[in-house]
């Protein structure tokens, strides 16, 4: 069927050429229609005139100018429609076809062949045509070429032809006429009504194309409305929508809900000393290095100029501080190919029930003020939430987590039981003075065992050395700063902690160590044999 459907096509390209005569590019799809009607129907019934024509040409000479003539010239003016359509006289065209073909009929019968069973297909056929043939707001011109059809048929009936036609029809000529005419009548209807069905498909078709691109559009224009085109993030819009959207979903199942705001330090530097570009880059990399400490179902944005918004969804201030820390710890350790490192000052709020948005966007905004204050590169708690009571989960050592190498096992365990120790005063009251020399006590512990192990490594001949070693002296780099932050500016000590648990103990000893075990273990078994 298709192979037979693709060599048929080539072959109806003329015809459908014909059947859109008249047809343009921006013409509404129901005036397409009606058009396309039209000169299908036109068609069908020239094609319908060939057996009559074929029959009155057979008669004689004596015949060709009161009979052959007529009909011929009849034929002409119903393809003029086509040529009416092809001007763009669409209306015309369409009462001009209904209107000829209705006469035409009425006078052959009239004058020539009188009443015949066979007349009420024509009437019949030609009182549906102009519903398919003309715009369907013209109702009353519609009824009225419909009608017409039913008076002429009834002003027909046992009609005697006032001009008889001068020859008389053999038996098969006439079995010949009526069947052909029945025949062609009946094409000519299947023919429409095939033609109204895929003008009828094709323009389905084409509405499900033109919907399937505005569905595209409007999604790209949504995205373009949501996103910051700079940095593909959540544009501002977007976040107040979501946020907006997140705290009536907190309200609505009691789940908890925080904010982080950050801003970046002495972002002004980087654009008036690098270029304005140089500072879109640090923008783009600041988000995705954002974003790549946060999980699926967290939200980043960008706020403003160099500030960015995360909203952080069933999580309650810990877990924001948490966050906070790591995105500012990543901020600080990226280097920037032209602009180095550039830090981050961070605000932490958690939702409160019932709070509006307004003052949580203004709590979060004033702790992100407090960090700025307090030196930069720092998160700072909203005031409100200081005294919270913090719940920080606690480490337990666990056996693969040992080498077998004595010093190196307990010094480890020391530094786990010192994390815990930072941990246990988050929930107590602890002055500055007992945080700093629990750290002094930390450096120092952390300092020796250093040195041991990168010894311990010498001996075992530790291919990765170097790189090990470089990574203790950032760590120890790191800790030095962070005491001196909190130091100088008495920042929350829950960076400390968050520092101290995630990046010595679960980053350095857990996953970083556990590379140079199975050298100790070969080495220790080299010393027993
Ligand atoms: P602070 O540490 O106090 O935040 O200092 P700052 O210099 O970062 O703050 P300030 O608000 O004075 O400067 C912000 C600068 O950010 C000013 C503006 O040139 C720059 N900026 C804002 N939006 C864009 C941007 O889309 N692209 C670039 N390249 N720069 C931007
Ligand atoms: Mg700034
Ligand atoms: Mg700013």
């Amino acid at each position: 069927m298709e192979r037979v459907n693709q060599q048929l096509r080539p072959a109806l390209q003329p015809l459908k050429r014909l059947i859109d005569t008249g047809c343009n590019g921006d013409m509404h799809y129901t005036d397409r229609q009606t058009v396309q009607l039209t000169n299908a129907v036109v068609l069908a019934r020239l094609v319908t005139a060939i057996p009559f024509g074929i029959l009155f040409a057979s008669q004689g000479p004596e015949f060709f100018w009161p009979i052959f003539v007529p009909f011929i010239i009849g034929t002409l003016l119903i393809a003029l429609t086509i040529l009416l359509n092809a001007r763009g006289l669409y209306l015309f065209a369409g009462v001009w076809g209904n209107l000829i073909n209705t006469l035409q009929a009425f006078s052959a019968l009239w004058l020539y062949f009188g009443y015949t069973t066979g007349a009420y297909f024509y009437f019949l056929l030609y009182a549906l045509v102009p519903i398919i043939t003309l715009p369907r707001q013209k109702k009353l011109l519609i009824a009225f070429l419909s009608s017409l059809n039913l008076f002429f048929f009834m002003v027909l009936h046992n009609h005697q032809p006032i001009l008889p036609i001068p020859f008389s029809f053999s038996n098969l000529e006439l079995s010949l006429v009526r069947q052909g005419s029945i025949f062609s009548t009946m094409v000519l209807i299947v023919v429409a009504f095939y033609t109204y069905q895929q003008i009828l498909h094709r323009n389905e078709r084409q509405l499900d194309e033109k919907s399937i691109k505005l569905n595209e559009l409007l999604q790209a224009a949504t995205t373009i409305a949501t996103t910051d085109s700079l940095t593909r993030l959540a544009n501002r819009r977007r976040m107040e929508e979501l946020l907006q959207v997140e705290i009536a979903r907190a309200l609505r199942y009691s789940s908890e809900l925080s904010l982080i705001m950050f801003d970046l330090d002495h972002f002004k530097r980087v654009n008036d000393t690098l270029g304005h570009d140089v500072g879109d880059q640090v923008l783009i990399r600041t988000g995705e290095l954002a974003l790549s400490r946060l999980r699926s179902v967290d939200i980043c944005g960008r706020w403003g100029g160099e500030e960015f918004l995360v909203i952080l969804p069933h999580t309650g201030l810990e877990g924001a501080l948490l966050v906070a820390e790591k995105i500012r710890l990543t901020l600080e350790t990226a280097w920037h190919d032209r602009a180095g490192i550039v830090t981050g000052s961070f605000g932490v709020a958690e939702w409160a029930t019932n709070e509006s948005y307004d003052t949580l966007i203004k709590r979060v905004d004033n702790a992100m003020y407090r960090a700025k204050n307090g030196g930069r590169n720092l998160v700072s708690i909203s005031i409100e939430q200081l005294s919270q009571p913090r719940n920080l989960a606690r480490l337990i050592w666990m056996t693969e987590w040992e080498t077998g190498e004595q010093t190196i096992d307990s010094s480890h365990q020391k530094i786990l039981t010192f994390a815990n120790r930072f941990l246990e005063h988050s929930d107590a009251e602890i002055s500055q003075i007992e945080t700093i020399s629990l750290l002094d006590e930390f450096e120092a512990l952390l300092k020796d065992h250093f040195a041991y192990e990168e010894e311990l490594l010498v001996k075992a001949k530790y291919p990765e050395l170097e790189h090990h070693k470089m990574e203790h002296q950032q760590l120890m780099a790191q800790l030095a700063h962070m005491r001196a932050n909190y130091q100088h500016t008495l920042a929350n000590p829950v960076s400390l902690y968050v520092f101290i648990t995630d990046e010595v103990v679960v980053g350095h000893l857990i996953n970083t160590d556990i590379k140079y075990f199975p050298y100790i273990e070969a080495q220790l078994t080299a010393k027993h044999l």
